[in-house]
Order: structure tokens, then C-alpha cells, then sequence
């Protein structure tokens, strides 16, 4: 039904406040991002933007691609997969990222086009299984989420387990690999934020030496963003500067 804009439409209302604040802080964060490309010696334009759109209303992912922001990120799969079916004209990319369920390989597999999280051989032998299912498809994005060693987290492949994936990955018909992401556990300082950054990177560059798809190292958020694109990050994955605080689910 075409809109009539002589009248009220409360049931958007809320959503209409919001969408009008996103294009502001799209172009902040894209400002702030320039402003440490410089400021650490990066060349302009090597880090990417990843808008992390999980808990937002479709009517927001729209309002930033206005603005010409085309990757968003998703951490529920189903949620993700269903805006990527309503704003399909849009012809965006879609990153499916954090943990798998191994129930979400094929609906990641069929309506993502990277997925950055992918911890063991399991899953990436379902998404590429799944993927290669749908035959008009392109290889799937992958980037391995990795963990340092004196990283607690449940979820991340351990260094000592890198290159098996990574070849697995390499060789699989429907997967391309492209490098790393790490979500690090938060640290106070400046400082203890570049350290972790700067070994992740340490494993970015062996992995690129390795396999010439290599190309994305996703690392830093709202809170460390500045210490990632200082470390060498190619990707920050954004939510909250972008879209403003998570709704609940
Ligand atoms: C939610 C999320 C982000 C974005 O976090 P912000 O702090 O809101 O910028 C980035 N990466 C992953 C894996 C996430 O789940």
C-alpha cells in the first residue's frame, strides 16, 4: 500500500526516530575510522566498516545502506536470514558472525555470504556440504574466529589447530577463505587492547603468507576499535556506534 504522508502512522513511530539518527552516527564512525587509519600510519580506506545489525529492525539496515553501508553483521542466524529475504533488492552482504549452532549450517549456509566464526572442521564441513547444495551460489566467505592461547573463551580454534582448518577450508569446493576474526575478552587499557591485537595480526600475517585468498583480518567494536585498526585490523564490526544500545530479545 503506498504510504500517505499527511497522516499519523503510529506503529512506526519509534522506529522512524531512531532511523533517523543512523545516518549521522554511520558517518561518525566512518569519520572516527579515518581519523585512526591516519593516526596509526594505515593507508586511508584498509579498514572496512561491518555495520552489526542484530537485534534492529529491518527499517534500519535500510537507513545505513542510504547511506551506502552494504556489509552488515548478524549473530542470530534466523533473524539475519529473514532481513537479508526482506531487503533482498538491496543486494547486500550479509556476515554471519560468532558461534554456530551445527543445527544453522544449512540456513547460514543458504542465505549468509561470509561467515566469520567458523572454529572447527565440523562446521566447515557442513557449510561447505550445504553451500554446495545450492548451485547458483558463489563460494562462502569464511573467516576462522581464532583464540589465543591464554584466551578462556569456549569458542575459537586454538592456535595449534589453525593451519589443519585453514587447509581444510582452503581445499573445500565451496568455501574461500579469507582470514581471521577474534572477538578478545574486553581489557581496561589502551595498551593490554593492542597487545592481544597486535598477536592476532602476528597470525593474520602467517596465515596470508600461506594461502593467497587471505585478506581480512576482523577484529575491534565499539569499545576497542581504535586499538584494533592501530594493530592492523582490515575489518571493525560495529554495532552499538552505529544503531545505538542492543534491544533485548
Ligand atoms: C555484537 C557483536 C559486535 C558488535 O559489538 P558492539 O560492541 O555493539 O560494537 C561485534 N562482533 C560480534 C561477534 C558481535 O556479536
Amino acid at each position: 500500500m503506498p504510504s500517505t504522508p499527511n497522516q499519523p502512522d503510529t506503529a512506526n513511530t519509534v522506529t522512524s526516530a531512531i532511523t533517523t539518527a543512523v545516518p549521522a552516527a554511520i558517518t561518525a564512525v566512518r569519520d572516527e575510522i579515518s581519523r585512526f587509519e591516519q593516526k596509526h600510519g594505515r593507508p586511508a580506506g584498509s579498514v572496512e566498516l561491518l555495520a552489526v545489525s542484530k537485534t534492529k529492525p529491518a527499517a534500519l539496515v535500510r537507513a545505513a545502506a542510504a547511506e551506502g553501508q552494504l556489509a552488515f553483521g548478524e549473530n542470530y542466524a534466523d533473524e539475519g536470514a529473514e532481513k537479508s529475504l526482506a531487503l533482498k533488492e538491496l543486494n547486500l552482504l550479509w556476515h554471519y558472525i560468532g558461534h554456530i549452532q551445527s543445527n544453522k549450517t544449512k540456513l547460514i549456509a543458504g542465505h549468509y555470504d561470509w561467515v566469520q566464526g567458523v572454529d572447527r572442521l565440523k562446521t566447515a564441513r557442513r557449510l561447505n556440504e550445504h553451500r554446495g547444495a545450492d548451485h547458483d551460489k558463489e563460494p562462502l566467505n569464511i573467516c576462522i574466529q581464532l583464540k589465543l592461547d591464554d584466551e578462556a573463551s569456549k569458542s575459537g580454534c586454538s592456535t595449534a589447530d589453525l593451519n589443519e582448518l585453514a587447509d581444510f577450508i582452503a581445499d573445500a569446493e565451496h568455501l574461500t577463505l579469507r582470514g581471521l576474526m577474534a572477538i578478545p575478552a574486553p581489557r581496561p587499557g589502551f595498551s593490554e587492547q593492542r597487545e592481544v591485537f597486535k598477536e592476532l595480526h602476528h597470525w593474520f600475517e602467517r596465515l596470508k603468507h600461506s594461502y593467497k585468498t587471505v585478506d581480512t583480518l576482523s577484529m575491534g567494536m565499539s569499545g576497542d576499535m581504535e586499538a584494533a585498526i592501530a594493530e592492523g585490523a582490515t575489518m571493525v564490526r560495529i554495532g552499538t556506534a552505529v544503531f545505538g544500545a542492543r534491544e533485548k530479545r
